[in-house]
C-alpha cells in the first residue's frame, strides 16, 4: 500500500477500497494553517514592538528618563550632604555661639519640628517602585533642608541681633573715669560738709582744678545740659541700651554743642569742671543711675577699665582721702582745707 493513502471498507465487496482525497478539502486545510500562522506572526510582531522595538520618539524619551533618574539620584545625594553640613552648623551654633553669648540654645524639640509624621509624599507611589522611592526620598530630604535652613536662618538673625545689642551695651556702659584726678569722696552715707548732717552721697567726687576737661564715660544721648542751684551746671547722659544715666555736676562750663538730644561717644568732652551749685570747692561730682533712677556706686563701673590691683588701690586711696577730710574737719571746724568738697548729691 502507498503511504499517505486512505482506505475505506466496502461492505458490499467485503474489501478495502482506496479513497481519493478531495482537492478542495486539502486546500481548505492549508488555508486554515496559513491563516493561523499569520495571526500568530502579527501577534508576535505586536508584542515585540510593545516591549522591544521602539519608535525614535520613544527611544529619546527613554534615554531622557534615564538621564533624569541619574540626575535625581545625584541631587538627592547632594541634598543629603547639605543636610549633614547644616546639622554640623546647627551643632556648632548650639555649642559655640549660643554658649559664648550666654543665651538659651534652641531646644531639640524645636529643631525637630515637623520631622516624621504622616507620609506627605505618597503621590509618588503611582510611579515604578525605584523611581517612587527616589522621588520620595528626595522630596523628604528637601523638606528637611528647608526646615533646617529656615531654623538656622532664624537662629543666626537672633544671634546677630543679640551680638549687636551686646556691642551697643558695651559701648554705652559707663566704663571709664570722666576725668583724671583722685576720688576724694566715695559713694554712700557721709557727713555733709555744708548741711552738717549725715546724708547719702549719690556719686563720687573727683578732685580736679576748675577748667579740667570732663568726658562722657559711655556712648549715649544728652538728656539734660542745664543749671540747678544744687548741681550747678550739670549734664545728664542717657545710655539707653545699657540702661544707665550718668551725671556730671558743678561744671564751670558746658560745651556749646552739648544739648538735649545730641549723641555723644565715650571719651567725648562735654564741658569743664568747676565749683557751681552747692559746692565748697572745685571738683567733679559724678553719678551713675539705673533706668529706675536708683543710684549706683560709679567705682563698680570702672572695674572693666582697670586691673584688680589698680581697683583695690583706687578703693584704698579713696578711703585715705576720706579719712584725711574727716580728721581735717575735726581739727578745723571751718572747712579751710582746699580738699573740702561737697556736692548736692
Ligand atoms: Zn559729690
Amino acid at each position: 500500500m502507498k503511504q499517505n493513502t486512505h482506505y475505506r471498507y466496502d461492505p458490499e465487496t467485503c474489501s478495502f477500497v482506496e479513497v481519493e482525497e478531495d482537492r478542495r478539502d486539502v486546500l481548505r486545510k492549508v488555508g486554515v494553517v496559513v491563516g493561523l500562522a499569520l495571526v500568530l506572526a502579527v501577534l508576535a510582531a505586536w508584542m515585540m514592538d510593545l516591549h522591544m522595538i521602539r519608535t525614535p520618539e520613544e527611544q529619546a524619551l527613554r534615554s531622557e528618563n534615564e538621564v533624569l533618574e541619574q540626575q535625581l539620584s545625584r541631587v538627592s545625594t547632594q541634598m543629603s550632604a547639605l543636610s549633614k553640613e547644616l546639622s554640623r552648623l546647627s551643632e556648632k551654633d548650639r555649642k559655640l555661639y549660643r554658649t559664648l553669648l550666654q543665651i538659651e540654645p534652641i531646644s531639640e524639640d524645636v529643631r525637630k519640628v515637623g520631622v516624621g509624621g504622616t507620609d506627605a509624599h505618597s503621590e509618588f507611589d503611582r510611579f515604578g517602585t525605584h523611581t517612587a522611592e527616589l522621588l520620595r526620598e528626595t522630596a523628604s530630604t528637601l523638606d528637611q533642608l528647608e526646615r533646617q535652613v529656615s531654623l538656622q536662618g532664624a537662629s543666626y538673625r537672633e544671634l546677630t541681633q543679640f551680638a549687636e545689642r551686646r556691642d551697643q551695651r558695651l559701648l554705652e556702659l559707663p566704663a571709664i573715669r570722666p576725668t583724671n584726678g583722685p576720688i576724694v569722696s566715695g559713694y554712700g552715707m557721709r557727713h555733709h560738709p555744708i548741711l552738717k548732717v549725715r546724708k547719702m552721697h549719690a556719686g563720687v567726687d573727683f578732685l580736679v582744678r576748675t577748667g579740667t576737661p570732663i568726658v562722657t564715660t559711655g556712648n549715649g544721648v544728652i538728656r539734660r545740659a542745664q543749671y540747678s542751684p544744687t548741681y550747678g551746671n550739670y549734664v545728664d547722659v542717657h545710655h539707653k541700651t545699657a540702661g544707665y544715666i550718668t551725671r556730671y555736676a558743678h561744671l564751670s562750663e558746658i560745651e556749646d554743642d552739648i544739648q538735649r538730644g545730641v549723641k555723644v561717644e565715650r571719651g567725648q568732652r562735654i564741658g569743664y569742671s568747676g565749683n557751681t551749685g552747692r559746692s565748697t570747692g572745685p571738683h567733679l561730682h559724678y553719678e551713675v543711675r539705673d533706668d529706675k533712677g536708683r543710684t549706683l556706686d560709679p567705682i563698680d563701673f570702672f572695674v572693666p577699665d582697670m586691673s584688680p590691683q589698680n581697683f583695690y588701690q583706687l578703693v584704698e586711696r579713696t578711703q585715705q582721702y576720706q579719712n584725711r577730710f574727716a580728721s581735717a574737719e575735726k581739727s578745723d571746724k571751718e572747712t579751710s582745707s582746699g580738699f573740702s568738697l561737697s556736692s548736692g548729691g
